[in-house]
């Protein structure tokens, strides 16, 4: 079936639906106004109240508005129109996570300055013939700085020659300067698929071959591609990308933390000759700006981003990657709740082009999929050049526990010394930002938490500050305590890569350490610094939270130290087998990566875990089975479908009722079961008290009208907020 390719269009008089990126679900019905034709994602200026807003003409008015106060479209902007594509994945986005269009739209939207056509940028150069001037020595030094070299702004200039702005101004005055008009926006260059690449080996070649079929055509299919940390997996895809690439087709990249990929950049670049566009949002206005519109009109061949890279306005997207599939990252918790892995697969089918999926640990999710049919798999099992998988061992805490108030086993000390000895690297992993995660008063038991959230105060040393990781609420550690008012009484309890970092100093007093955590790595900048730092041997030992844990390659990197494997297993999280071991084996997969075989210690009091012991034999498969087994008998995801409804506000009397009231009016049947109302483990969050409902169905239920008509006949309740969040990753 082919489809047309004209777009719908409306005459003036016309009447049309706009949708603007608000907080409110529908679009608003307006008149096309006189000499002026529209087309369904046109960007347009509309009347809203007293002010003007702009947004996308999405579909014929809905009739809502009666004739009589139906208002005019303003104007039309001058940037390209959403494509149908994204608009219908806006649609399907907002439809299938129950939030509000407005906000799904946004995300598509990026800033304003990008909707209004650049502006050219004035720019000087030296006049052919010098005038007769009174010259100033920062008059001279701007006509030097001119003498060679691209145009200068006036900005650019007064940087340059050291001077005021306003002197620039007076030579342009005097005759000694012109103006001429740049390009607002700046080159792209276009990487390169012809470069050479690695040679892949037999099992690599045959993964890319399928990959690279699936771009040209097209259409829809997913593809797994499963191997070890090493075995290629990046090597493998970049392979689609140029094929992309020789189509004039776009792709996307999707990486968990891009303001940790320097690395992945770097390999980038030595395939493909430059960089690819990023999309995240640290980015500035301006860059905002030339991405956006770069990606619209198709001149930004390959942006790698986080999740919102997703709903970019690709004018020709013909392939998308989803790095590390597995990652809770692509889960987004706030705003508009939504799950970009999966919405990548709605993109794909809805694009009708092939996703690639890549994880060394793929999620039970994808897995299920595969065998399944719905996805291929491609495995690829050894490491590139048969590097060695690490020897995982556990050290069994109960049996030879650390000395008191310390947190390394004998068998890791020892472990460290020989390594570092060895002229070797060590990273120590501990998912624990700060000093210590609890503070009390050894004289009453006083316990530092924060008073807007259910949570300890963290302490961080460093900083000075207790802090609370939820709000960011922090006090100054008191003298002392406020309960008893004992002086010097308070006491850090447990461990944090700070504390850790103090025991590794005692031991070896001269080594050169580092702490990796959110704390100090924040940038991209930062993150290549510290790969720069460690690839240099510049650091012997890394004490690393989940940061850490990803796709970094190390080649002196032989000792891998969990300090509490166990970490994650605790709280009611249904996932919590799974992402430990996804985040353990990663973890792992940081030792030996180079020619030297690695080793990794895991400290655990549950050795017997099915976690550790599919860690321990390295028998991914059996985990699998296990836990599949597990869901499968529990109904859960896969297997079954979750939807969670929290309820918060200020008033925990206001919560408590609207949560009762949502469980009076909850569906019921066969198929459908609803638990709670109960406190949320975070019972209060950044002052707002919660309480939480969880929806289970079976798999073939849809959710989502069943959830509508629910929210819809329940009563409301003044200052309290209902949040839907529709297949849950997270329970706090
Ligand atoms: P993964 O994504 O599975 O972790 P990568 O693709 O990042 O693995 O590869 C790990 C390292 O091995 C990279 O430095 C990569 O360039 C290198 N590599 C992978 N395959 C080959 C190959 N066939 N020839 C040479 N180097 C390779
Ligand atoms: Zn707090």
């Amino acid at each position: 079936m082919s489809k047309k390719l004209i777009p719908t269009s409306y005459p003036p008089g016309s009447h049309v639906a706009v949708q603007l990126p608000l907080p409110f679900g529908g679009a608003y019905d307006y008149r096309v106004g006189e000499q002026m034709t529209v087309m369904e994602g046109d960007f347009v200026r509309v009347p809203l109240g007293p002010r003007i807003a702009i947004g996308v003409v999405w579909s014929p008015a809905t009739g809502e508005v009666p004739e009589n106060k139906l208002k005019d479209i303003s104007s039309l902007l001058d940037c390209p129109p959403l494509p149908k594509v994204s608009r219908q994945f806006v649609d399907w986005t907002a439809n299938y996570t129950l939030q509000a269009k407005g906000l799904v739209l946004k995300m598509a939207m990026s800033v304003r300055d990008a909707l209004e056509s650049p502006k050219p940028i004035t720019a000087y150069i030296r006049a052919s013939e010098l005038p007769d001037l009174r010259m100033t020595p920062a008059r001279s030094r701007i006509l030097d700085v001119l003498k060679d070299g691209p145009p200068r702004t006036t900005t650019e200039l007064a940087r340059e020659a050291a001077t005021s702005p306003g002197v620039v101004k007076g030579l342009y005055e005097a005759g000694a300067l012109n103006k001429v008009s740049l390009s607002p926006e700046p080159e792209i260059s276009e990487p390169d698929p012809e470069r050479q690449g690695v040679t892949l080996s037999d099992t690599q070649a045959t993964a890319a071959e399928e990959l690279v079929k699936a771009v040209f055509p097209g259409g829809f299919s997913v593809s797994l591609l499963d191997g070890v940390p090493g075995s290629g997996k990046t090597e493998v895809y970049f392979e689609a990308v140029a094929e992309a690439l020789r189509h004039g087709g776009q792709t996307v990249v999707m990486l968990p933390e891009i303001a940790l990929s320097a690395q992945w950049l770097e390999r980038f670049r030595a395939r493909f000759g430059v960089d690819p566009s990023v999309w995240h949002s640290d980015l500035t206005v301006s860059q905002r700006r030339h991405t956006w519109r770069a990606v619209a009109e198709g001149r930004a061949k390959v942006v790698v981003g986080a999740r919102s890279a997703l709903f970019l306005p690709y004018l020709n997207l013909k392939l998308i990657v989803v790095d590390e599939e597995h990652d809770g990252a692509f889960k987004q918790e706030e705003g508009v709740i939504y799950n970009a892995r999966d919405m990548a697969v709605v993109r794909a089918r809805l694009g009708q082009i092939p996703i690639t999926l890549a994880s060394a640990t793929p999620s039970l999710e994808t897995i299920i999929n595969v065998a399944g049919g719905r996805y291929t798999g491609y495995e690829l099992p050894v490491r590139h050049a048969g590097a060695q998988l690490p020897d995982i061992k556990a050290v069994n805490m109960i049996k030879s526990p650390p000395p008191r108030g310390q947190w390394l086993s004998p068998a890791l000390t020892i472990a460290i010394k020989q390594t570092i000895a060895a002229g070797e690297q060590v990273l120590l992993f501990l998912n624990r930002r700060g000093y210590a995660p609890l503070t009390l008063c050894r004289t009453c038991g006083h316990r530092f938490q924060c008073p807007r959230c259910t949570a300890w105060l963290v302490e961080h040393r460093s900083a000075g500050r207790l802090q609370c990781h939820h709000c960011g609420f922090h006090i100054s550690p008191p003298s002392e305590c406020p309960e008893c008012k004992t002086e010097n009484s308070l006491v850090a309890c447990g461990p944090g890569v700070e504390r850790l970092a103090e025991e590794i100093q005692a031991l070896i007093p001269n080594i050169r350490m580092t702490i990796a955590a959110s704390d100090n790595i924040q940038s991209p900048g930062a993150a290549g610094e510290l790969v720069r730092r460690i690839e240099n041997h510049a650091v012997d030992l890394i004490i690393g939270t989940q940061i850490v844990a990803k796709g970094y390659h190390f080649p002196l990197l032989t000792l891998v130290g969990v300090i509490d494997a166990d970490l994650g297993l605790q709280g009611g999280d249904p996932r919590a087998s799974e992402r430990t071991f996804q985040l353990l084996y990663q973890v792992a997969g940081r030792a030996g990566r180079g020619e030297k075989p690695g080793r990794v210690l895991l400290q655990t009091y549950m050795p017997k875990h099915p976690v550790m012991l599919a860690l321990l034999s390295g028998d991914k498969d059996q985990f699998i089975e296990i836990e599949t087994k597990a869901r499968r008998e529990a109904m859960m995801p896969p297997f079954g479908r979750l939807v969670a409804l929290i309820v918060s506000g200020p008033i925990e009397s206001n919560v408590d009722y609207a949560a009762q009231a949502l469980a009076r009016s909850a569906p019921s049947g066969p198929n459908i079961s609803v638990l709670g109302p109960a406190p949320a483990p975070i019972a209060l969050l950044r002052g707002l008290h919660r309480r939480r409902l969880l929806l289970k169905a079976t798999k073939d239920t849809a959710v989502q009208p069943l959830i509508r008509q629910w929210i819809s006949r329940s009563e409301k309740y003044k200052k309290v907020r209902i949040q839907i969040d529709v297949d849950p990753m997270s329970f706090f």
